[in-house]
């Protein structure tokens, strides 16, 4: 098992740390990583292109394969361009949509204020992009130069670790759940069990999830439940639109009425 595991943060090692699902595991490289070990093949990464590719068939003595296509044009390294996002402020609602999309925490704002993409940290990864309700988000070119080796794995590194901290901060909002849910949940086991085998990031736990409460409805609390459910989903549904404090108070006590209920 230790050694599995050990062959898992080599394969990690080796990926971008974009998060970015394209290899077809949405929670991100560490997944990937584990399906390789389990026998996949090893060219999915998409942003990692050819050189990623072949660093794997290496450390796993297997065949070299064709990296998987990127729609962006190759760089001087062998890598697909690296893009940015870019919001267009004057058109950003404050929804905060973006913010619990981004796994690398790249964006900064809060309720109904402008939001900014802190540029050096966005990875292009263009999972913020498909929840904003008002498409102000753009990607563009990355015109940095391009990195070494020892910057990238720096970047790996910083990401990594940023990634970590946001699965955490995720599994807390699961259990206490404020704002519009934009991401499904991430396998947190996973990433839990991982982080307690490595120094190298930031040890992840999982939080219990409260049991439900084994609650004889009546009649009466069925309709009365069914009735905030329906307050719940319209205020939901306004919100995602435009923050607003008197409703999202509103929402809190109905949320807190249903569990009182033992909903
Ligand atoms: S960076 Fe590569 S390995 Fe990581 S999630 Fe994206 S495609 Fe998958
Ligand atoms: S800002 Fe958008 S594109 Fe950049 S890392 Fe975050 S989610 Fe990805
Ligand atoms: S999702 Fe779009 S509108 Fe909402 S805060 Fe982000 S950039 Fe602004």
């Amino acid at each position: 098992m230790n050694s599995q595991i050990a062959l898992i943060q080599k394969i990690d090692a080796l990926l971008p740390q974009t998060q970015c699902g394209l290899c077809g595991h949405r929670d991100g490289c560490l997944p990937y990583a584990k399906s390789i070990v389990e026998g996949e093949e090893a060219n999915k990464c998409v942003p990692g292109g050819q050189p990623v590719a072949d660093a794997l068939a290496n450390l796993l003595d297997r065949q070299q394969l064709v990296a998987e296509e990127s729609v962006w044009p190759i760089q001087a390294d062998g890598r697909p361009q690296r893009m940015k996002a870019i919001i267009r402020e004057d058109e950003c609602i404050g929804c905060t949509k973006c913010i619990s999309a981004c796994p690398v925490d790249a964006i900064i704002g809060s309720g109904k204020l402008m939001h900014t993409v802190l540029t050096d940290l966005c990875t292009g990864c263009e999972l913020c992009i498909p929840p904003c309700p008002v498409d102000c988000i753009d990607l563009v070119e990355d015109l940095q130069p391009i990195l070494n080796s020892d910057t990238r794995i720096q970047e790996q590194n910083d990401l990594r670790q940023r990634y970590y901290a946001h699965i955490q901060r995720e599994e807390k909002r699961r259990l206490n759940r404020k704002g519009p849910v934009v991401r499904a949940e991430i396998d947190t086991e996973l990433f839990a069990q991982f982080s307690a085998q490595s120094d190298a990031v930031p040890a992840i736990k999982v939080l219990e999830k409260p049991k439900p409460m084994a609650v004889q409805q009546d009649a009466k609390t069925t309709i009365e439940l069914a009735k905030i459910r329906t307050q719940i989903k319209k205020l939901e549904k306004q919100l995602s639109v435009r923050e607003d404090q008197t409703k999202r108070n509103q929402l809190e006590e109905l949320i807190q009425k249903m569990a009182d209920l033992g909903a």
